[in-house]
């Protein structure tokens, strides 16, 4: 850790949704000066909406072999440091309450919120520095420093966290922020395409299985081959729009235009 100018940080993490908080708290927990850096003025706004709001925050299953990645090696230390466990004796910390729904899917008893609340006590309990509604312009390299323009001031910090996330659902802060950045400094970026999505379809092929909007069933899906085939056994929900449920969201990711789902 540096010691040293009051407006210096140990570390700038950009993007105040799940992997930010958690990092900023951890990281200021263990005595790091951090700051949380987000444009949005509410926080975690996808936790907000996640698992139909009440946040399905884990699985009791999950392991490297539920994660998509071009190195499927990646997840394996996290995964090993950080179990499902982990996450549910810090909710016992802060009394909240869960249930299993399905298939070891963990669910929030009273709303996704809980999460929210329990990050930021996280963060406040590692004396972040909170930075909201904040814009980033630029970020320039300075000796071994890192030089954040932002709306509000230049932040200047030793390490620079990216955790602006993905592409889905702008109209609530996402931006391909994330991604400049890599590129900017030179990292490599793999092309980005939906997956744990719903499949929608065009409205007047879809007229004649509106009515069957709610029903929820279980089913055998699978697409794809080789590398990229993927088969599961899981729920699949009708909408008005189209498919949904864990069996369309999973096979989501497998699936690439042009390719039979059975
Ligand atoms: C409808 C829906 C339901 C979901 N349900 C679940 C669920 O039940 N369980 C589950 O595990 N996952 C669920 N997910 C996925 C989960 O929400 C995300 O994987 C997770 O929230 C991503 O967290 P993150 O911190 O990586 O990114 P985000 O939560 O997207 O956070 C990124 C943050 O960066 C900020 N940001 C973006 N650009 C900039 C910028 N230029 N400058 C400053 N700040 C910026 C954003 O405002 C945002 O606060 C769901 C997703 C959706 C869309």
């Amino acid at each position: 850790m540096t010691q040293g100018r009051k407006d210096r940080f140990d570390v700038a993490v950009l993007g105040a949704g799940a992997a930010g908080m958690m990092c900023a708290a951890v990281a200021g927990q263990r005595g790091a000066r951090v700051v949380l850096i987000d444009h949005a003025t509410r926080l975690a706004e996808k936790i907000r909406i996640s698992g139909g709001g009440r946040c399905n925050f884990t699985n009791l299953q999950a392991g490297p072999a539920n994660y998509l990645s071009n190195n499927p090696h990646f997840c394996r230390s996290a995964l090993a440091r950080y179990t499902p466990q982990d996450f549910l004796a810090l909710l016992r910390r802060y009394d909240i309450g869960w249930h299993e729904k399905h298939r070891g899917q963990l669910f929030c008893n009273n709303s996704a919120e809980d999460i929210i609340n329990l990050l930021r006590a996280e963060c406040d309990a590692g004396s972040v520095h909170w930075q909201t509604g904040c814009t980033i312009d630029e970020i320039r390299k300075e000796g071994d420093d890192f030089l954040l323009l932002t709306k509000q001031g230049t932040v200047r910090a030793g390490a620079v966290v990216v955790a602006t996330g993905g592409l889905s659902i702008p109209k609530i802060g996402a931006t391909d922020f994330g991604y400049r950045i890599a590129r900017q400094f030179g990292l490599k970026v793999v092309d980005t395409r939906p997956a744990l999505v719903p499949l929608t379809f065009d409205g007047q092929a879809w007229q004649p299985f509106v009515p069957l909007a709610g029903v929820s069933m279980e089913v055998d899906i699978a697409t794809g081959s080789g590398k990229m085939a993927g088969a599961f056994k899981e729920d699949l929900l009708w909408t008005h729009r189209g498919l949904s449920g864990p069996a369309v969201l999973q096979i989501s990711s497998f699936w690439r235009p042009g390719t039979p789902i059975d």
